[in-house]
């Protein structure tokens, strides 16, 4: 395929020139630590009209997973989500509600065997028959047995669909279970998050259809691009802990002049996410919780998130130097792209600037001017 011919319709009837298109699929193949080309050739798959069909089916779950995906401040991550992979069937999202999406899902199954992706949010209540989530007469743990073995790919979407999460805390009254647990022999992808990052999903879905294989995954199912390092390594209040200045209270100088958050219960050091590169929502730097001075509460890891007090202080798992020093008090919170592209140079991991990149690559113009506006109304604690 010609690169000028690489500009899906659907993004051009958009307002997204090709030239944003191929940027944006640079830094996301950047972003997942692959080489320069993979983003040509990540532009050419999404570009193919022939891409999987994907089937979202949602159980015990909030619908925090797919507003989080939703509330995007631009059109980009929903509008390649719901356009680009083609979404036959999500019962959060369907025009269609009763028999009508029951025939849609059913049809795209029949017709898609063994080539579509299945993503799952929410967990799976097993006890009981697991009659605690039903839908269309059928339980939640029915469904996904039924629907997995026939699906090419399964992505487990948050934390309660990756094991559990909410649903399964403290006495876990339903036997909520999560995707991997559930399909115990097939590979499950799983993305934890409450919410995750929606940036997290689409890489992983345009890796999928890009590679026809999954992406290197970690001993928990994670995909290692967006789990490998420890929060507290990229957290922007990293000189603070290394230089022993702590919050104590919630609105104490400390805090508000943006000292680390760890003696308020911040499982940073202890939790694997990439929060702080790729940020959420799309506003610019400092869009995190720990960003925005509340300590993290550990949701993408398992036995942390849902499972340790909130103001418990963390179990620092070795004293791993950040990937980079960023100024102590700087005038506007978060840290430059600059720092972050050397940091992300520097450490041989590029999503720092990926993820950066991800979120400013791909947007119509019209925006681009509340943007600066807003940005430049931002100032620092
Ligand atoms: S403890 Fe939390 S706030 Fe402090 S540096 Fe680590 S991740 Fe950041």
């Amino acid at each position: 395929m010609k690169t000028r011919e690489l500009l899906p319709p659907e993004l051009q009837a958009g307002g997204i020139t090709r030239r944003d298109f191929l940027k944006f699929c640079s830094v996301m193949a950047v972003g997942m630590g692959l080489p320069l080309g993979a983003g040509v050739k990540m532009a050419e798959a999404i570009a193919n009209p022939r891409r999987p069909p994907v089937i979202w089916l949602s159980f015990q779950e909030c619908t925090g997973c797919v507003e989080s995906l939703l509330r995007s401040n631009h059109p980009t991550i929903e509008h390649l989500i719901l356009d680009l992979i083609s979404l036959d069937y999500s019962e959060t999202l369907s025009a269609a509600a009763g028999h009508q999406a029951e025939a849609a899902k059913n049809k795209s199954i029949t017709e898609n065997r063994g080539k579509f992706i299945l993503v799952v949010d929410g967990a799976i209540p097993t006890k009981d028959q697991g009659i605690y989530c039903k839908i269309a007469g059928k339980t939640a743990l029915s469904i996904l047995q039924e629907t997995a073995p026939y699906a090419a790919a399964v992505v487990a979407m948050g934390s309660c669909a990756s094991w559990g999460g909410v649903a399964a805390a403290g006495s876990n009254p339903t036997g909520a279970k999560g995707v991997p647990e559930i399909l115990n022999k097939t590979k499950v992808v799983s993305i934890p998050g409450c919410p995750p990052n929606p940036y997290n999903l689409l890489s992983t879905l345009i890796y999928y259809i890009t590679y026809n294989r999954l992406p290197e995954l970690d001993e928990k199912g994670r995909p290692k691009f967006a789990y490998s390092r420890l929060i507290h390594e990229n957290c922007e209040r990293r000189p603070h802990f290394d230089a022993g200045r702590f919050a104590t209270q919630f609105g104490d100088d400390m805090h508000r002049k943006g000292a680390c958050l760890y003696k308020l219960g911040c499982k940073g050091p202890e939790t694997y996410a990439n929060c702080p590169s790729v940020l959420f929502g799309e506003t610019g730097a400092g869009t995190w919780p720990v960003g925005i001075g509340h300590p993290c509460f550990g949701c993408t890891e398992k036995g942390v998130g849902f499972a340790e007090p909130l103001h418990q202080m963390a179990n620092v798992k070795g004293l791993t130097p950040p990937v980079f020093f960023g100024e102590a008090f700087p005038n506007k919170p978060g840290i430059s792209p600059g720092i972050k592209a050397l940091a992300a140079g520097s450490a041989g991991m590029a999503i720092g600037v990926g993820g950066t990149a991800m979120l400013t690559g791909l947007k119509r113009k019209d925006d681009d001017k509340g943007d600066q506006d807003r940005n430049d109304g931002s100032k620092g604690v």
